[in-house]
């Protein structure tokens, strides 16, 4: 019987049947389909006629069918539905992975096949599109090794190899660690908790087995809690233990495996020439240097700094009014800041989640998206990995576009945190391909399940991924969607964030569970009111855990992963209640893989833009005007990487931005 992960899928918009899949498919389909791709790579490293733009670049362009349907369905399930069985399956397919496709930048037949047509290409009359394939391919290889001779070259081949091992090892001790944790509450312990808050600790503690209410570390549930909760104890407690991840001693202790990291990424880039990781890392990205991020950073951390210490006085006032003595500490910062949002702007969480239900969010993200781009939505009916997932067809007049699934709750089996992906990406060559893009959030479940602002701005953040997935229009699949530089991926679901925000979306589907009402316009003017709220902790969090990320791939590695961090917050004076937003040893974005190592500056970066781009839209007449609605379309969603993004920016906006525009964003402009 063939396998189904490699069969063709003669479903509806060839969607993986994963009704038909099981687990123990993936070992050999994996298998099947890299010996599929390996011979590809070498007929086209083989091939004795001269090498052309179609006989090497659009060959490689042409997709592995096999390949892409195994990894698309089974990273999807790792990191949304994943068990004991796909996690010893991942451990062994992460180096199996890196393996072959470092064989592949290694090829140095491929690479001189790959090159000659480079030295070529002043002649080949290709488009603009092409000859940016031509560039970001060749200079792949290069950044990837291909150019090492070698014992050199050996090096840089176990180097890549042991960092994926380690990444994934990293994750799974995350996961393991936020799994593993939880805190029972006795009915007493739930006193003063918003009622949402209550019955999602209940459904926690029901997942868990345990006798009552817990409170686990799912942001949907610590992050209330430390809100909510009037006892110091307990907060302190789960605090401790939020901020423990990855650094809890034993066999998911992830401090050594950050070290390691980051000396195997110090050594690969001193083994291409490059000063430290950094540079080697910021080469291709907007930013382009070290010293361009640190500047950004050190411009935005001063005004946040000074927010933030104001902010603590505050805070430290209130705590001592309540008869607690002592310094503010960071399990109290969230609780007291609650209550001053609730006495300054009369705005709390808990009378405002009814109006944020997820369905009508949902419909909200949809509408936006027909208004701007004339986007439909219908429901699909189809298998799909997980009950709790939904699916529908995109069109645009009456044209097929994408299909979109959403996986919106937690539970114990998905990775933490929310992310979009493409389980098929756009593309025009060879043929037509239409794509297939997943958001996952980690919402908590409810009847209704309702959500908190920041739900819901991340919902509205994933969903401006998929939309830069969904309206891709490009050739080659290589630069389809959101594979774009990484301080610019993030500017459409920033940007799309900024829809949330307008009233007459918040007006029509911010309506209340049980009575169905509209948003009060009080409430909905303190909602924006507060939009700036303790924005000072906010950047303070997020700048810090930057400033150590881009420290720790500048110059020498660390020895001593923690050490760093410490030296690096108190050079900038790092305030004593606020904690990074991701410490160390639970900085996924940092040591899970490379995405967002001396990248995590890159969400800021976007911020700059999209503050920027959303005030082309008010300056042009509204949230929905039509001729900046399709300059956003066809300069910035659905041009992929086809284009250096800082030439897009300019095409959409006629200049480039400044941090102005972010500091008033968050109101922290000099006042
Ligand atoms: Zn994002």
């Amino acid at each position: 019987m063939t396998n189904p992960l490699l069969a063709h899928w003669d479903t509806d918009f060839e969607i993986a049947p994963f009704d038909q899949i099981s687990d123990a498919d993936f070992a050999p389909a994996l298998d099947e389909a890299l010996s599929q791709h390996k011979a590809q790579i070498a007929r086209i490293a083989a091939d004795p006629t001269p090498a052309t733009f179609a006989n090497v670049i659009e060959a490689l362009e042409t997709p592995s069918q096999g390949l892409e349907q195994v990894l698309s369905v089974f990273f999807t399930v790792a990191g949304a539905d994943s068990n004991p069985q796909r996690e010893e399956l991942q451990r062994a397919f992460s180096p199996k992975l890196a393996a072959h496709f470092s064989e592949v930048t290694a090829n140095k037949a491929l690479f001189a096949r790959v090159n000659a047509v480079w030295e070529q290409r002043d002649q080949l009359d290709l488009t603009p599109e092409q000859s940016r394939v031509l560039m970001l391919t060749h200079r792949g290889f290069v950044r990837g090794g291909a150019a090492l001779e070698g014992a050199q070259d050996q090096r840089m081949q176990a180097i890549k190899g042991r960092l994926a091992t380690l990444g994934t090892e990293f994750t799974q001790n995350l996961l393991a660690d936020e799994r593993d944790w939880f805190m029972e509450l006795s009915e007493a312990d739930l006193e003063g908790l918003p009622d949402f808050v209550i019955s999602a600790a209940r459904a926690a503690g029901a997942e868990k087995g345990a006798a009552g209410p817990v409170v686990t570390l799912s942001r949907s549930i610590i992050t209330p809690f430390l809100q909510f909760s009037p006892r110091r104890d307990l907060r302190q407690k789960a605090f401790e233990a939020w901020a423990a991840r990855g650094a809890n001693g034993g066999a998911t202790d992830n401090r050594a495996i950050a070290a390691e990291i980051l000396a195997l990424r110090a050594e690969r880039a001193a083994l291409l020439g490059y000063d430290s990781f950094a540079d080697y890392k910021l080469e291709t990205e907007m930013a382009k240097t070290p010293a361009a991020v640190r500047a950004l950073l050190m411009d935005v951390w001063k005004p946040a700094k000074a927010q933030a210490e104001a902010d603590a006085e505050v805070l430290a006032q209130m705590m001592h009014d309540d008869g607690v003595n002592g310094d503010l500490e960071p399990w109290d910062w969230r609780y007291y800041a609650a209550k001053r949002r609730k006495a300054e702007h009369d705005l709390d969480e808990a009378e405002l989640k009814p109006y944020l239900q997820l369905d009508r969010m949902i419909e909200a993200s949809f509408a936006c998206a027909n208004r701007l781009f004339g986007l439909e939505f219908a429901p699909l009916d189809v298998p799909l990995y997980h009950p709790d997932c939904r699916a529908w067809e995109v069109t645009r007049d009456g044209k097929h576009l994408a299909v979109f699934i959403g996986d919106y709750f937690a539970r114990g089996s998905k990775r933490s945190g929310a992310w979009c992906s493409a389980m098929r990406s756009q593309a025009k060559f060879p043929k037509e391909q239409s794509p297939i893009v997943i958001n996952v959030c980690n919402f908590a479940k409810g009847d209704p399940a309702l959500l908190s602002w920041d739900d819901a701005r991340t919902l509205f953040h994933e969903f401006g991924h998929a939309l830069h997935q969904m309206l891709s229009n490009v050739s080659y699949e290589s630069i389809s969607g959101t594979s774009v530089a990484r301080d610019f991926v993030e500017l459409p679901s920033q940007l799309y964030e900024h829809w949330l925000e307008v009233p007459e979306v918040l007006g029509e589907f911010a309506t209340h569970a049980q009575t169905g009402a509209a948003m009060p316009p009080e409430l909905l003017k303190k909602v924006l009111g507060a939009a700036t709220f303790d924005m000072g902790f906010q950047t303070v969090e997020y700048v810090a855990s930057a400033l150590v990320d881009l420290a720790f791939h500048e110059g020498a590695a660390p020895q001593d992963v923690m050490a760093k961090q410490a030296e690096v917050l108190q050079d900038i004076g790092m305030p004593h209640a606020i904690a990074m937003r991701h410490a160390s040893p639970q900085f996924a974005h940092v040591f899970s893989g490379d995405g967002y190592s001396s990248g995590y500056y890159s969400y800021m970066w976007s911020e700059v833009m999209d503050a920027d781009a959303f005030a082309a839209f008010e300056e042009a007449g509204g949230a929905f005007d039509p001729e900046r609605a399709a300059a956003l379309e066809k300069y910035i969603l659905s041009t992929g990487g086809s284009v250096d993004p800082a030439e897009l920016y300019t095409a959409f906006r006629g200049r480039l931005p400044g941090v102005e525009a972010l500091l008033k964003g968050r109101g922290l402009a000099a006042k």
